[in-house]
């Protein structure tokens, strides 16, 4: 347990909690929305700091980010609790799970992510910025001994605590949900408003964070095409075109087990859609292919993958070899590439 970043007192032993635009006012022993941070008396606390739930070596692709640091495997990490409360969640288990964990410091989780061979640490699987206190002291110490730092976000967070965790954070994946449908979201995610969500991406872009975009498409009740457009639309006006989209494939989970997979051709159609409208770099997760990474000018392959793994880097000085368009690939220098 440690003290909140990010809150104020207003009035009594009332607080409010300014880490993400839910802003819960909270009172003298109730907890916020999220569940981990907890009024005591008047000083808001975050109980997951040292509550560690699960912790993974994984390939960076499998954040999903193509797009950094190809190749290397990053140290997972999560606690539990969420700010959304997706009824499909994939990852329910722990998003939804018990709030009790390890208890390990910051500097153990940056020793344990050197000795296993990692490249740098994700804040992943759950919701990070639940849990940022810890993230935010992980990172830091994490960039003092070389690694780099992801946060893998639904991007519900204010502003303020992005910027002050821009300067530790390398590289970050939002995902969009149903391709920011704000009816479907209002139903299925509790969420009715994703302004804050377009907001907190300009603002990692404008910070200097890598950002790659995600957007879990779910069959029948997630996949309409115009919100597709219009998500494609607004990302190739505002961190642009070469930003990285991944379409990913929805398995049924949580309270939503009567869906089916999303049908393969409904996630071609998505990416057929983005290219279509000028994005460079698109994807589709989740499906099983190899995603490999070609140049968007001249299609050399840039990035060879099979499965989740980069095995190949053909980049030369940020530039195609090729026909030497600036690609936007971006952690090379933990790749050795
Ligand atoms: S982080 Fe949790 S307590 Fe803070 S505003 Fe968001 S949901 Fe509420």
């Amino acid at each position: 347990m440690k003290e909140a970043m990010f809150y104020k007192g207003i009035g009594g032993d009332r607080v409010r909690c300014n880490l993400c635009p839910w802003n819960c006012e909270i009172d003298e022993g109730e907890r916020g929305i999220c569940g981990v941070r907890e009024n005591r008396n008047g000083t808001l606390y975050s109980l997951s700091y040292d509550n560690l739930t699960s912790a993974n070596l994984d390939p960076i692709e499998k954040k999903p980010l193509f797009n950094f640091a190809p190749g290397t495997e990053t140290y997972s990490i999560c606690t539990a609790g969420c700010n959304w409360k997706c009824k499909y969640c994939q990852n329910w288990q722990l998003s939804q799970g018990d709030l009790t964990g390890r208890s390990i410091s910051p500097e153990e989780i940056v020793t344990k992510a050197k000795d296993a061979g990692a490249k740098g640490i994700s804040y992943t699987y759950t919701e990070p910025t639940i849990f940022y206190e810890l993230a935010y002291e992980t990172a830091r110490i994490a960039h003092e001994n070389g690694l780099y730092n992801t946060f893998v976000t639904n991007g519900y967070i204010n502003p303020e605590p992005v910027r002050r965790i821009a300067p530790f954070l390398d590289a970050v994946t939002v995902d969009f949900k149903g391709s920011g449908d704000e009816d479907f979201l209002k139903e299925f995610a509790g969420v009715a408003d994703l302004a804050p969500v377009y907001t907190s991406i300009m603002e990692y872009y404008r910070n200097g964070v890598h950002v790659e975009i995600t957007d879990l498409i779910v069959p029948e009740i997630g996949d309409s095409k115009e919100s597709t457009e219009t998500m494609v639309d607004w990302i190739a006006n505002n961190p642009g075109a070469d930003t990285p989209l991944h379409f990913l494939r929805f398995y049924p989970a949580y309270r939503v087990k009567d869906l089916p997979p999303t049908p393969i051709e409904t996630l071609t159609e998505a990416k057929q859609i983005a290219e279509s409208r000028g994005m460079d770099y698109v994807y589709l997760g989740n499906v099983g292919r190899d995603n490999s990474t070609r140049c968007p000018n001249c299609g050399h392959e840039i990035i060879t993958r099979r499965g989740p793994r980069a095995l190949r880097v053909d980049i030369a000085n940020g530039l195609c070899p090729n026909c030497g368009k600036p690609i936007n690939v971006s952690g090379l220098d933990w790749t050795g590439g």
